[in-house]
């Protein structure tokens, strides 16, 4: 199956950009290796890491997401480090429900 180039948010397209250069400069910015990040309205992605590139996904769109609500403002629940831990938290088990969960899947988004 095709990797996503962008997803709607709301009213929102995110481009989605598989790019080692861009994410290994975003990287270098953020002092520690990323495996993708939110940023800016884009999500960028590391190509080829298989084993994580799917749940390293979910988890920027979970960025995308509380971005697109008044969580994560100054003074809101998810301010300050909080978001990184709620999304660090929820991603891989909504990821790990989800793909363990195929039948359900299939129906939420039909
Ligand atoms: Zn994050």
């Amino acid at each position: 199956m095709k990797k996503p180039s962008k997803i709607r948010v709301l009213h929102r397209t995110i481009p989605v950009r598989w790019d080692a250069a861009s994410i290994n400069r975003a990287s270098r910015e953020e002092g520690e290796p990323l495996h993708g990040v939110y940023r800016s309205g884009e999500i960028l992605i590391a190509p080829d890491q298989p084993d994580v590139e799917r749940e390293t996904l979910l988890h920027e769109i979970l960025h995308a997401l509380i971005d697109q609500t008044a969580l994560a403002a100054d003074g809101g629940p998810l301010s300050g480090d909080s978001e990184e831990q709620v999304v660090r938290t929820l991603s891989p088990l909504l990821f790990h429900t989800l793909r363990n969960n195929a039948a359900l899947t299939r129906w939420l988004v039909q």
